[in-house]
C-alpha cells in the first residue's frame, strides 16, 4: 500500500477524496449509530442531516484553503480553489434548504424568524446564514462590486469564522443531537481543527516565515513592463523547487500582514541561493516592485503548484505555450532543463503584444544554444517588416507547429484567461489528449 501511494499520484489524490467524503459523512454515521430519541419523522431528520453535512463541508473549507502542501501537490491550487468554490455553494444551498424544510413541514417554526423574539439558537442560525450569504455574494461578484483583493480576503476569513462558529453554536443550542457526548466530541474536534488551521495559516506560519527571511539582491527591468526581482536567502539555505512552481511573496512589511502575493519562480529550480521572479506591473503591489531597494527584506511561502515538467520525466518532449508574463514559469522550466542538459525537444509558442514587449527575448535566444529549443513568436501588433506569425495564438498557428503525433508531448499553457481558454479548446480540437494539457492560471479570484 505504501509503495502504491509513493509511486501513484492518482492513488494519493483518490485517497484524499475518500478522506474528504468520510469526514463530511462522519456526522451522519454518528447520527445513525446513536440516533436522538426525537420521533419527529423523516423530513425533520432529513433537514437536520443537511444542516450537519453543510456544517462539516464548511469546516472542511479551512483545510482546502490552508495550503496544505500534501493536498495541494495532488491537485494544484486552481483545482482546489474551484472545488472550494463549488462545495461552498453546495453547502450554502444545504444551509438554505435545512430551515426551509422545517418551515414547510412545521409552519409554527416560522416564528423563529422574528429575530428580536427568537431564542439565541435561532438568532445564531440567522446570523450564520447572513454571514454565509455575504461571503457568497462578495466572492462571486467581487470584481463587479469593486472590492480590492486584500480587504476581500480579510473579510472572507472573518465571515467564514463567523458562519462556522455561529452554525456550531446553533447546533449546540438546539442540543437534540449535539447534547450527546460522542457527538459533542466529534463536533468540538471539527471546530478546534478549523480554529487551529486559521491560527496556523494566519499567525503561526507567518511567524515561522520571519525566521527564514530573504534579502532583495537586485531588481532588473525586463521587456514588457516586467521586473525581475532576485532574492537571496538570509541565514538559511532557501529552497529548491520544481521548475514551473510558484511561491507566496511578502515584501518589506511584516509577514503578519495579509499582503502576500503569488508569483511563479522564473529562475533555475536547482539554485536556492538565488530565487528570481518576473513580475508584471498591473496593480498597487506590482507597480511598486521597480522601486524596491536592494537589501529589502522579503518572505516566501512555497514552493507550491503542479505546473511542472518534473512529473513527466518519461515524455518525449514538451510544447510550452505562453502569453505575455505567462512566460515566467516556462522560462524557469527552460533554464532548468538547459542546465540539466535535457536533450528532449522543446517547442515554445509565445504570444506577445509587440516585438519590443517580448519578455526575456534575448535570454530565450541564448537558451537555443543549450537546448533543442524551437521558438515561435506570435506578435499581435507587428511592424511591417515582421516575417513571423502575427495576431493571436490560435488553432491555425498551433496546427502549423505542434508535432503531428499529438500525444507524444506534454503541453504546458500559461497566459491570460482568454488565451488559455482558446488554446485549450484548440488543442482539444486538434486531438491533443486532455491528460497531456497542463495549465497555470494567474488569477485565483
Ligand atoms: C499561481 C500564480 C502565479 C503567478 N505568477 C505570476 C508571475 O510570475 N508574474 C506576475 O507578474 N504575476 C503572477 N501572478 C499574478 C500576480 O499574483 C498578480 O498579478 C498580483 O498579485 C497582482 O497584485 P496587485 O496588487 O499588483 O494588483 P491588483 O490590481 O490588486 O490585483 C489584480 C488581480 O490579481 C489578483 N490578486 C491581487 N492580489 C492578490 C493576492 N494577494 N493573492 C492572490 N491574487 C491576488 C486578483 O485576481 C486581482 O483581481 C501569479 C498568480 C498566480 C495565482
Amino acid at each position: 500500500m505504501r509503495r502504491l501511494l509513493m509511486h501513484s499520484p492518482i492513488a494519493v489524490a483518490l485517497l484524499w477524496i475518500l478522506a474528504y467524503l468520510l469526514i463530511t459523512l462522519l456526522p451522519l454515521v454518528v447520527m445513525v449509530l446513536h440516533p436522538a430519541p426525537s420521533g419527529r419523522g423523516f423530513w425533520v431528520e432529513f433537514s437536520v442531516a443537511l444542516g450537519f453535512i453543510a456544517l462539516a463541508l464548511m469546516a472542511l473549507q479551512f483545510v482546502l484553503t490552508a495550503r496544505v502542501n500534501r493536498i495541494e501537490s495532488s491537485y494544484g491550487i486552481d483545482i482546489l480553489l474551484q472545488f472550494h468554490r463549488y462545495t461552498s455553494i453546495v453547502a450554502f444551498l444545504m444551509v438554505l434548504v435545512h430551515p426551509a424544510i422545517l418551515f414547510i413541514t412545521q409552519p409554527e417554526t416560522l416564528q423563529l424568524l422574528n429575530f428580536p423574539q427568537a431564542p439565541l439558537r435561532a438568532q445564531m442560525a440567522v446570523l450564520a446564514t447572513l454571514a454565509f450569504l455575504a461571503m457568497v455574494i462578495t466572492t462571486i461578484w467581487r470584481k463587479q462590486l469593486k472590492i480590492p483583493y486584500e480587504p476581500w480576503r480579510a473579510s472572507h476569513t472573518i465571515l467564514a469564522v463567523l458562519a462556522v462558529g455561529l452554525g456550531f453554536g446553533h447546533g449546540l443550542g438546539v442540543g437534540n443531537y449535539l447534547g450527546y457526548f460522542w457527538k459533542a466530541v466529534l463536533w468540538s474536534g471539527f471546530m478546534l481543527g478549523a480554529l487551529w488551521l486559521i491560527l496556523y495559516v494566519r499567525l503561526i506560519k507567518p511567524w515561522m516565515m520571519t525566521k527564514r527571511p530573504y534579502l532583495v539582491e537586485e531588481v532588473i527591468p525586463q521587456r514588457g513592463d516586467v521586473w525581475t526581482l532576485a532574492l537571496r536567502p538570509y541565514g538559511h539555505n532557501g529552497f529548491t523547487f520544481n521548475p514551473g512552481q510558484f511561491a507566496w511573496l511578502t515584501l518589506n512589511i511584516t509577514p503578519l500582514s495579509m499582503r502576500e502575493h503569488p508569483f511563479s519562480m522564473s529562475s533555475n529550480g536547482d539554485h536556492p541561493e538565488r530565487i528570481e521572479f518576473g513580475i508584471k506591473a498591473i496593480g498597487d503591489f506590482t507597480e511598486r516592485i521597480k522601486d524596491i531597494e536592494p537589501g529589502t527584506r522579503a518572505y516566501l511561502d512555497g514552493p507550491y503548484g503542479v505546473f511542472t515538467t518534473e512529473l513527466y520525466w518519461d515524455t518525449a518532449g514538451f510544447v510550452l505555450i505562453a502569453g505575455g508574463v505567462g512566460i515566467t514559469p516556462i522560462f524557469s522550466i527552460l533554464k532548468t532543463a538547459a542546465e540539466r542538459k535535457d536533450d528532449r525537444p522543446f517547442l515554445l509558442i509565445y504570444g506577445s503584444k509587440s516585438w519590443d514587449d517580448v519578455t526575456y527575448r534575448e535570454e530565450l535566444e541564448e537558451l537555443k544554444e543549450k537546448l533543442d529549443l524551437e521558438i515561435v513568436h506570435v506578435i499581435r501588433k507587428a511592424e511591417d517588416d515582421w516575417a513571423g506569425e502575427t495576431g493571436y495564438v490560435d488553432k491555425d498557428v498551433l496546427e502549423k507547429y505542434i508535432p503531428r503525433h499529438r500525444g507524444s508531448r506534454q503541453y504546458f499553457i500559461c497566459a491570460a484567461p482568454v488565451m488559455m481558454d482558446s488554446v485549450e479548446r484548440a488543442l482539444f480540437d486538434l486531438g491533443v489528449p486532455v491528460t497531456h494539457v497542463h495549465m497555470e492560471h494567474f488569477n485565483l479570484a
